[in-house]
C-alpha cells in the first residue's frame, strides 16, 4: 500500500482520499487514457480543492466523474470538473428536483461557509446515465457501474474496478456510523446489500468512513436486516415503535429514523 500525501493506493492505480469534512472518501482510478473520479464533493470550492489534490497522483486532468448518488456531498462539485463526462443513475435528476431545497439547507447546516455558494447553486447533472449497468473504458482498465437496487436512495450506483478487488459503494455502507436512512428505502435495502456482498470484493470503499472488508459489509447488512425486521414487527402490530427503537442495534436517533422510514415504506408512504 502506497501513501501519497493524503491519498492511499488501495490497489494498483486505485486511490482513496479521506477528507475530514463529513469523513468523506473520494476515489480515483487511473487508466492509460483516462482518469476517473468517484464523487465530486459538496461544492465548487470543495471540488477545486480536490482537483488540486489530484495533481499528487497524476499530472493528467480527470476525464470521467461518477456520482454514486444524487446527494449534495457527492455531486454538488460537478461543475468544477467539466468538460469531464459525468455519470450517474437516471433517477438522480428527479430525486434532485424533489430534494434540492432540503439538500441545500443540509449543506449550509453542515458547513455555514457554504451559504454563499448554496444561495446561487444550480446543479450540474450527469450527462451520462444508467438504469442497470454501464462500462467505462479508461485504457487498459475498465470500471463497471451497477445499480443493485434501492437502498440509501432510489439512485445509488456502485463502481467496480475491474481486476482490482475494489468496489466503490457510495453510501450503501457507512464507516463509523449506521448508514443514513433519511431518503432511504429500508425494505429494499437488504436485497441490495445481498447484491453488494455477492460482488465478493476484497475491499469496499464507503462514501464515508473507513474502508470495509467483505465481512464488515456483511455485518452492517445484518444490522440493516435487523432494522427492517423491527419495522415489519411494528407495522404488523406485534411491538410498539419505541420498543423497536430500544431493540435496535443502533443509537436511538438513528434507529428511530430508520425504523420510521421502514414503517412508512410498508404503509406505502414512499410511493
Ligand atoms: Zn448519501
Amino acid at each position: 500500500m502506497t501513501v501519497r500525501i493524503g491519498w492511499v493506493e488501495i490497489a494498483e492505480g486505485v486511490f482513496v482520499r479521506r477528507y475530514p469534512f463529513l469523513d468523506q472518501n473520494i476515489g480515483v482510478v487511473v487508466g492509460e487514457s483516462g482518469v476517473l473520479v468517484v464523487d465530486s464533493r459538496a461544492s465548487e470550492r470543495h471540488a477545486r480543492e480536490l482537483l488540486g489534490d489530484l495533481r499528487v497522483i497524476t499530472p493528467r486532468a480527470p476525464t470521467v466523474v461518477v456520482n454514486t448518488h444524487a446527494h449534495w456531498d457527492h455531486g454538488f462539485g460537478n461543475q468544477a470538473f467539466r468538460p469531464c463526462a459525468i455519470w450517474g443513475h437516471a433517477a438522480g435528476a428527479a430525486f434532485l428536483a424533489r430534494t434540492l431545497d432540503a439538500q441545500r439547507a443540509t449543506a449550509v447546516e453542515s458547513d455555514p461557509a457554504l451559504a454563499g455558494e448554496m444561495a446561487t447553486f444550480v446543479p450540474d447533472l450527469p450527462d451520462h446515465t444508467l438504469t442497470d449497468r454501464a462500462t467505462i473504458d479508461l485504457g487498459g482498465r475498465t470500471v463497471e457501474l451497477r445499480f443493485l437496487g434501492r437502498a440509501h436512495t432510489d439512485n445509488d450506483i456502485v463502481a467496480i474496478v475491474d481486476g482490482s478487488g475494489i468496489v466503490f459503494a457510495g453510501d450503501l455502507i457507512e464507516g463509523g456510523n449506521p448508514p443514513w436512512f433519511g431518503d432511504g428505502y429500508p425494505i429494499d435495502w437488504p436485497a441490495t446489500d445481498d447484491a453488494l456482498i455477492a460482488l465478493a470484493a476484497t475491499s469496499y470503499v464507503p462514501g464515508h468512513g473507513q474502508v470495509f472488508s467483505l465481512p464488515e459489509v456483511a455485518a452492517q447488512a445484518d444490522e440493516v436486516r435487523q432494522i427492517v425486521d423491527l419495522a415489519e414487527r411494528v407495522f404488523e402490530g406485534h411491538i410498539e415503535f419505541e420498543q423497536a427503537v430500544f431493540l435496535a442495534p443502533w443509537q436511538p436517533d438513528m434507529a428511530r429514523e430508520a425504523i420510521a422510514r421502514g414503517v412508512g415504506q410498508l404503509r406505502g408512504d414512499l410511493g
